[in-house]
């Protein structure tokens, strides 16, 4: 995945400041509406990218089943607690088709070899 162009990243400097200015706009003086407000935001967009807990839990319980508890790369017995969702192509999200469910230190391997740049 290529990193944001200089100019892509203006507009979402923009963005961001934007987001900034409203926020300290609604909030005023009271810090913990910025702090509830920041987090808010924060999470949705997180589930824009990775889905919400919920849809990731069934899924993992989904590729359990068709991976008969075994870790997609090492075959070994999946934890009960702590096996782990890896996306084959992050920008793809948290489907069936795009996933493998690991342990985690396969998972921690496949990370270090597909790591995108920021
Ligand atoms: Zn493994």
């Amino acid at each position: 995945m290529p990193a944001l162009s200089d100019d892509d990243r203006a507009k979402a400097i923009q963005i961001l400041e934007q987001v900034r200015t409203q926020l300290n706009q609604i909030a005023g003086e009271d810090p913990d509406l910025r702090f509830q407000l920041r987090r808010y935001i924060l999470k949705r967009l997180e589930f824009d990218e990775r889905g919400t807990p919920t849809q990731r839990r069934k899924l993992k319980e989904l590729k359990r089943k068709f991976q008969r508890g075994l870790c997609f790369q090492c075959a070994t017995p999946l934890p009960v607690k702590g096996a782990e969702l890896h996306r084959l192509l992050a920008i793809e999200g948290y489907t069936e088709a795009n996933t493998q469910l690991l342990c985690r230190s396969c998972h921690e391997k496949a990370q270090q070899e597909t790591s995108p740049p920021l």
